[in-house]
């Protein structure tokens, strides 16, 4: 079956017991059990195992054309699930420009493990080459990144990957592409992680994540590490995450078209030092992100004119774009990463430029979403 078909459908067959069309949230910690040890279809608690949640976890794996998914209470949940199939002095490879809170997590929390990191810039192979070292378990890509919008080229990296003797995992956050625009297992990827508060669920009233992959075994350890750690979600955020994927593909269509057309406006603006769109021909990796992605998705970011002052200016001025962390929801956000939601990569090789903007377009009517901008720009 096509995407949009599987988003509206997989996982979600109707209610076995009363026909109920929408998945129901089955609201339980515990299951009864037919005798000791015997559990009524595989249920025995909630934490290991609960249907809303593997109604989720199935649809999550088809979009992403794998048979296993998990699902987790944030994207942070998953992304550290994930970490925990290393051991102490084991070595990870990580963009030089992830999510704030991926860094926070490998430098600030999983280095005190005993994990060692560095970040190099992904969309450069020869970066990954030189940082690679005997003791590499893990590549961990964000493509396109977060803030800057890098574009990494998934499959040139896992076939250098698969051609080295150690063969580490590939790892990639597919949270700004979302399985509809990417698919990062069909390129070789070993696992491809979400933050489904972000584009799956799409309404900005969830935070919840995800971890899909190919193999068995791969699943095996990391359905064991979900339930061992128990950061999982509750089925009424499982609920909310299913019903936002219905309509995953309409919404990222609307999200790109507004975003496209806002890049070359604001890549043409005297006020605008440069944008960062993946399908904008200045681009650096455009072709890449041609050849990978099925539109250049909703997110864009640019530097303005005037340093810090002036990037908080223009984000304080908009009357539509709303002024938030966070992205991937219906309605237009705009902020400033190095003095929101990048703040913790101050003082390090990660840091942002002080005047960069980063704006999360939303699915209103372009022209109210142009016009907004532009008389921010003004201000
Ligand atoms: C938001 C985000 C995360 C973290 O997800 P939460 O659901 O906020 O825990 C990880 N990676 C990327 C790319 C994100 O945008």
């Amino acid at each position: 079956m096509n995407f949009e078909t599987l988003a509206v459908h997989a996982g979600q067959d109707p209610d076995p017991q009363t026909g109920a069309v929408m998945t129901p949230i089955y609201q339980t910690s515990t299951y009864a059990q037919e005798g000791v040890g015997r559990p009524r279809q595989g249920y025995e608690y909630s934490r290991t195992r609960n249907p809303t949640r593997l109604a989720l976890e199935k649809a999550l794996a088809a979009l992403e054309g794998a048979p296993y998914a998990l699902a987790f209470a944030s994207g942070m949940a998953a992304i550290d699930t994930v970490l925990r199939l290393l051991q102490s002095g084991d070595h990870v490879i990580a963009g030089n420009d992830v999510y704030g809170g991926t860094f926070r997590l490998f430098e600030k929390v999983l280095r005190h493990f005993g994990l060692d990191f560095t970040f190099v810039d992904t969309a450069d192979l020869e970066q990954i080459a030189e940082a690679l070292t005997s003791r590499t378990r893990l590549i961990w890509l964000e493509t396109p990144s977060n803030p800057l919008l890098r574009v990494s080229d998934i499959r040139a990296i896992a076939d250098f990957l698969h051609a080295h003797p150690q063969r580490p995992l590939l790892a990639v956050d597919n949270t700004f592409a979302t399985p509809y625009l990417q698919r990062p297992l069909e390129l070789g990827a070993d696992l491809v992680i979400h933050s489904t508060t972000k584009y799956l669920g799409g309404h900005s009233d969830v935070i919840g994540g995800a971890v899909v992959v190919k193999e068995e075994a791969l699943y095996q350890r990391l359905a064991f590490l979900q339930n061992a750690i128990g950061a999982v979600p509750g089925p009424m955020d499982c609920f909310l995450v299913l019903r936002g994927i219905k309509t995953l593909a309409l919404r990222m269509d609307r999200h790109a078209e507004n975003a496209s057309r806002l890049a070359s406006y604001l890549a043409k603006h005297p006020r605008v030092e440069r944008v960062f769109y993946p399908f904008h021909p200045s681009h650096p990796q455009f072709a890449i992100a041609r050849r990978q992605m099925r539109n250049g998705g909703g997110m864009i970011s640019f530097l303005v004119k005037g340093g810090r002052e002036a990037a908080i200016r223009l984000a304080e001025h908009t009357r539509l774009f709303i002024l938030a962390e966070s992205l991937g929801g219906v309605e237009s956000l705009i902020e400033v990463p190095a003095a929101m939601t990048h703040l913790s990569t101050q003082g390090t090789t990660l840091e942002v430029p002080p005047n960069l903007v980063r704006l999360s377009v939303g699915i209103e009517h372009f022209d109210d979403l142009l016009q907004d901008i532009q008389q921010a720009l003004e201000a």
